[in-house]
């Protein structure tokens, strides 16, 4: 495979971040609060990108942990070559869907949460969680999923029923309008 075809090449020319620097010392995977859950841990998806060949990185693309990193940064903050792994997990995701390549669950799922709560943003410029599920359930067909907790959360005054809109949210807008012409 020529190397300047690769995904380690082109998040590097991208995000600026080198895979290459990193050692397997495994720090990042250690701190990581989802490793558990992840089928390729943050140290294992640096190695993926070292070995430069073309199946690999058609399986990063299609692996679940690039869609269960909630980018908390801890991987980052415990790396010895400040390698930034959650910059490289955004810059996959994106290639991901540009290639259609987001497995299943990503498809059903998670995906869908990004959008409803990137729209909940672009249309109040705020958290508004009652929107949120609504968007969501919509989005996925999950109307009975965690039903029950609605009830418990209204009652305690977690889940306001209307949204609180922040002013000038034109501004928003724009910012959103900005980032999504960015190049990738
Ligand atoms: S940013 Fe992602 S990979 Fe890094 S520790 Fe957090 S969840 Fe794990
Ligand atoms: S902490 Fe940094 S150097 Fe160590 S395995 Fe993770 S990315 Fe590589």
């Amino acid at each position: 495979m020529n190397h300047q075809n690769t995904l380690s090449h082109d998040i590097l020319a991208a995000t600026g971040v080198n895979s290459a620097r990193c050692y397997q010392c495994g720090k990042c995977s250690a701190g990581c609060p989802l490793a558990a859950d992840m089928d390729f841990t943050s140290n294992t998806v640096m190695r993926m990108l070292q070995v430069e060949d073309e199946q690999t990185d058609k399986d990063l693309l299609r692996s679940e942990a690039i869609w269960l990193c909630v980018s908390c940064e801890m991987c980052i903050s415990r790396c010895p070559m400040a390698i930034d792994i959650p910059k490289v997990m955004d810059y996959l995701r994106q290639r991901s869907i540009r290639e259609g390549l987001p497995n299943k669950h990503a498809k059903r799922n998670i995906i869908p949460f990004h959008r409803a709560f990137l729209d909940m943003i672009r249309f109040t410029g705020r958290s508004y969680e009652a929107g949120l599920v609504v968007d969501y359930k919509l989005r996925t067909k999950h109307f009975f999923q965690d039903l029950t907790l609605a009830p418990k959360m209204l009652l305690h005054g977690k889940l306001p029923l209307f949204p609180e809109l922040i002013k000038q949210r034109n501004n928003i807008r724009r910012i959103f309008k900005k980032t999504q012409n960015l190049p990738s």
